[in-house]
């Protein structure tokens, strides 16, 4: 094969390919009302049509799997090759200035909703494939291309497809990063309740509040609290000397604590400061001694501030493929009568779902709160030694010159569920984009080049005998 002629194919069709994305861009597909053979809104079923509809006009065998899953593919041979995007995408959210569903082009970047995850990359797939179908480059195996619709909202989509199609035997979704992601981390969602009695003591806790998502690090943190003088709480924010800041402002009969540290992606906790961890530990310092402070100072022997590898609760582990376990403390209301808290957990591939719940159980019962609820994912982990994810990473290296390796994160992407699948892309090391935020952009370059990866990927991989 001819690898020159292909790039140039490629290149020749930049105008196309902008095109086809802008076009894929001007449909508001976040999940939206169920409706006929639209099992996520109407706008995700239009531009999965739209999809399907340019690749039969690139002579591509295309199906729709009943509003769920569309197919693309032009070779006779079956597909070991699966490649799985989505043309769902996030709420357009606040603070653009550009129209988010009417794609502006500027500066060589293409800005849109959706435009690096993922239509993006899909439509680097798209024309990928049309390189090697129009050049008649010879693929001994198939591929196909495998659209969803439901990723950014639990992938019912696949949960779906996978009951009435099965997916190739080698699988890679362009939804994440190069070189290749083969390792993401389990992932556990813990729920904690417990009823305190009334109390009738001058020095009391009256309420707490931090943290709206559960996967997230919370920013801020406030409580209220009576009978406690403004000095013992400046001396307990001195004894524990945060990075957070700290505020206190006299409200009626009580004294309000305000602290404001900083956010984070729960797989990433120690990029935040933890200010409702931060505001437990303030507590913590003074002797309130009612049910609930007393409660919460049980919490804060088991999370303390900004502890992020679950050492004081029991769960401090880690292996060599996936580095150690991370742990946020990131939703807890209090309001005089419940204390009700909520975490994110993400483990290292040497551990379950079963083991991690049971010992957060066990921590949070020898706590005082025996109401616990714990679910979530086991890890996903495919053989960095694997053909497959080898051929993956001597594309990346042939076309970046850049060492390809394997990496291990504690989020979840696409194929965190299915048999053996990876990530390659669409996002390079470094690259700024504005994913889920306004004015996300894809770089025409890096649709480009993401186009001949795809090229060059899906040749390696259907003409690689090891892989039959
Ligand atoms: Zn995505």
């Amino acid at each position: 094969m001819n690898k020159q002629k292909l790039f140039d194919y490629i290149d020749s069709h930049k105008e196309a390919m902008v095109a086809t994305l802008c076009e894929l861009i001007s449909y508001p597909s976040y999940q939206q009302e169920a409706g006929e053979g639209a099992p996520f809104g109407k706008p995700v079923r239009d531009c999965l049509d739209k999809a399907l509809e340019i690749c039969e006009s690139f002579g591509f065998k295309t199906k729709n799997y009943d509003g769920y899953v569309g197919t693309a593919e032009f070779t006779e041979n079956d597909a070991v090759l699966g490649i799985l995007g989505h043309l769902d995408v996030v709420p357009e959210g606040t603070g653009w200035t550009h129209e988010p569903f009417n794609a502006h082009v500027c500066d060589g970047k293409v800005f849109g909703r959706g435009s690096i995850d993922d239509k993006g990359p899909c439509v680097a797939v798209m024309y990928a494939m049309k390189a090697l179908k129009d050049l008649g480059v010879p693929l001994k195996n198939g591929v196909r291309l495998i659209l969803g619709t439901n990723e950014e909202n639990g992938s019912g989509d696949l949960e779906h497809f996978e009951k009435v199609a099965s997916m190739p035997k080698w699988l890679f979704t362009p939804d994440g990063n190069y070189p290749v992601i083969n390792i993401e981390k389990g992932m556990i969602r813990g729920w904690f309740v417990r009823e305190v009695t009334a109390c009738n003591s001058a020095k009391k806790l009256l309420s707490f509040h931090s943290g709206k998502t559960i996967n997230a690090v919370p920013e801020l943190a406030n409580a209220t609290v009576c009978g406690v003088t403004e000095e013992e709480i400046k001396a307990a924010v001195s004894a524990l000397n945060p990075m957070c800041e700290v505020n206190v402002t006299e409200a009626e009969d009580s004294l309000r604590i305000d602290v404001k540290g900083k956010s984070a992606h729960a797989s990433t906790p120690a990029l935040g400061d933890n200010a409702l961890t931060c505001l437990l530990a303030i507590l913590a310092e003074i002797d309130i001694g009612d049910e609930a402070a007393d409660l919460l100072k049980n919490l804060s022997r088991i999370y303390p501030y900004n502890e992020t590898d679950g050492l004081s609760a029991g769960l401090k582990m880690s292996d060599e493929v996936s580095g150690g376990l991370t742990m946020v403390l990131s939703v807890l209301d209090y309001d005089g009568k419940i204390i009700d808290g909520k975490l994110d957990i993400r483990f290292p591939v040497c551990s379950s779902v079963n083991e991690v719940s049971g010992i957060l159980t066990q921590t949070l019962n020898g706590a005082g709160f025996n109401n616990v609820k714990a679910g979530g994912a086991e890890p996903h982990y495919v053989d960095s030694n694997s053909a497959f994810v080898k051929t993956l990473l001597g594309v990346y290296e042939d076309m970046t010159g850049e060492k390809g390796e394997c990496i291990a994160i504690g989020g979840g992407t696409y194929v965190h569920h299915t048999e053996g699948g990876v990530a390659f892309g669409a996002e390079f090391p470094g690259e700024d984009n504005h994913m889920h935020g306004a004015d996300e952009f894809m770089t025409i370059d890096s649709l480009l080049l993401n186009a001949k990866m795809f090229a060059l990927a899906i040749y390696k991989v259907c003409n690689n005998e090891e892989l039959e």
